[in-house]
């Protein structure tokens, strides 16, 4: 069975996001952690990843067993914008899903993502 991405209708799970879901690599860019994060949620159980690449500081009310909720239908991400300094990156990005109630709705964020000792975490929303 072939699925597609829930980041990316044009590639398969397999050679997308789901390597680092399930850690066989980890992310070389902000953009791929982004992508892999909202895979995490669209598809739900993988609460445990979102935790580890979550900054400690930002994630310290968090569970992984909280985090591993499939909360919102997640239609799909569009990146919007993205930087890079050194070991500091940003993403803006708009991530579509269906509310409770059935209505449409856009999640847009600016997040802010961190490397440390080489690998990329996500470190909350940026200031703008
Ligand atoms: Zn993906």
């Amino acid at each position: 069975m072939t699925t597609t991405c829930p980041c990316n209708p044009n590639k398969l799970f397999s050679e997308c996001c789901q390597p680092l879901l399930i850690k066989q690599r980890v992310a070389k860019t902000p953009v791929q952690l982004m992508r892999s994060r909202y895979s995490a949620y669209a598809l739900g159980g993988y609460g445990e990843y979102l935790l580890e690449t979550w900054l400690p500081s930002d994630a310290s009310n968090l569970t992984a067993v909280d985090l591993s909720v499939r909360s919102f239908d997640w239609q799909g991400l569009t990146i919007l914008r993205k930087s890079q300094q050194g070991d500091v990156g940003q993403v803006e990005f708009q991530a579509r899903f269906v509310e409770h109630q059935g209505q449409q709705s856009v999640h847009h964020e600016k997040s802010l993502f961190r490397r440390i000792a080489g690998r990329w975490y996500y470190a909350g929303v940026a200031e703008t």
